[in-house]
């Protein structure tokens, strides 16, 4: 992807930086649009009035990620266990999704690990306290990240699964050897974000927008695949894309997956006419929903995706 996308990366990457946002506004209107709180009280509480309102589900993430000091990681994981106990509280899906970078990954693969059994335990425990309601749609989601965490994050997935933990994991059409991965996941009782992918690497990846388009669709030819139906695989396709939204349900329906039987996953604050339509249409739609305070790298991330977020940025720090 373009040099803009990659000079936002890198912005999101720079302590000093999001030291220097942070104070010069502490939470600003574009953090506003895409975080839906600043703790986990008020993210459930816009999580409720999704589901209330347009029958959306969310998936919670805490604000955290690329740390190697040992009380913010700690921070990280205490808070995605306590997004666990606050969504099975209010009846909701137990689902969370997480960093491996924000839970232990850059200082020590045994804690990161631990850390994700401890999350996955959480949710398994306050997902049976809830009772049935809205039981197989709790789900830890692993992101993805660049390459240099990408194996290390499918090894997690992989031992969580065989731990008996319900993880799921993200996958990025940009990447040329996503359908390797593909070919593994679609045969196990899971669940799979296919998103285009937010961290680009010429080396590793398809060229161009187009290519990247028809690999998204690629991808989720075999994720609706027979095989992916009989392993009671669950699809989901992380995108706004409308074209591609259309053109997964052409397919889902020829191949006979009714519309319950996949999802579509955006990000808050994105494009809230077409998940509402997409819902109206009888699809499942969840939202990733951000929470917490660190919303500078999270914010700036969303500006490389669409540079007419750089405006609303810039608004919303000249008036604070
Ligand atoms: P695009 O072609 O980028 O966009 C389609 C349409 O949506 C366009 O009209 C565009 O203007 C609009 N749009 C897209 N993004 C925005 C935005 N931020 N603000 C306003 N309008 C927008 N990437 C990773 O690498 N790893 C992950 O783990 C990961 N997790 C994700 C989880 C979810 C639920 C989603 C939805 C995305 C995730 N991403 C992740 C980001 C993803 O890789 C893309 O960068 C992002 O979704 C934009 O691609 P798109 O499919 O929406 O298509």
């Amino acid at each position: 992807m373009s040099i803009f996308q990659k000079t936002t990366i890198a912005l999101a990457r720079s302590p000093a930086v999001g030291q220097a946002m942070r104070a010069m506004a502490a939470r600003t209107s574009l953090a506003g649009r895409f975080v839906g709180g600043a703790d986990v009280d008020e993210a459930v509480r816009t999580a409720e009035r999704l589901r209330e309102a347009h029958g959306i589900r969310a998936s919670l993430f805490y604000l955290g990620e690329y740390v190697a000091d040992r009380a913010a990681i700690d921070h990280n994981v205490n808070q995605a266990i306590d997004a666990c106990r606050a969504l099975a509280g209010a009846g909701l899906d137990v689902h969370v999704s997480v960093d491996p970078t924000a839970i232990g990954y850059m200082r020590d693969d045994a804690l990161g690990e631990e850390n994700a059994r401890r999350i996955g335990t959480a949710m398994q425990r306050f997902g049976g306290q809830r009772g049935q309601r809205g039981q197989g749609r709790d789900w830890l989601v692993l992101d993805m990240e660049d390459s240099g965490i990408r194996d290390r994050t499918c090894a997690l997935h992989r031992t969580l699964l065989e731990a008996g933990i319900p993880a799921g994991l993200t996958l990025q059409a940009r990447r040329r050897r996503t359908p390797e991965d593909l070919a593994w996941a679609i045969r196990q009782r899971t669940s799979l974000r296919l998103v285009k992918g937010a961290f680009p690497e010429r080396a590793l990846d398809h060229a161009g927008r187009a290519r990247i388009d028809q690999a998204y669709l690629d991808a989720a030819a075999i994720m609706l695949s027979r095989e992916a139906r009989e392993s009671g695989f669950y699809p989901v396709f992380g995108t706004h894309d409308d074209r591609l939204a259309g053109a997964i349900i052409d397919l889902a329906r020829e191949r006979g997956w009714p519309a319950g039987s996949f999802e579509f996953e955006m990000l808050y604050g994105v494009r809230p006419d077409w998940q509402i339509a997409l819902r109206r249409l009888g699809y499942n739609v969840r939202v990733y929903l951000p929470f917490g305070a660190d919303w500078w790298p999270y914010a700036i991330r969303r500006v490389g995706e669409n540079p007419r977020n750089a405006w609303l940025l810039a608004r919303s720090l000249k008036s604070d």
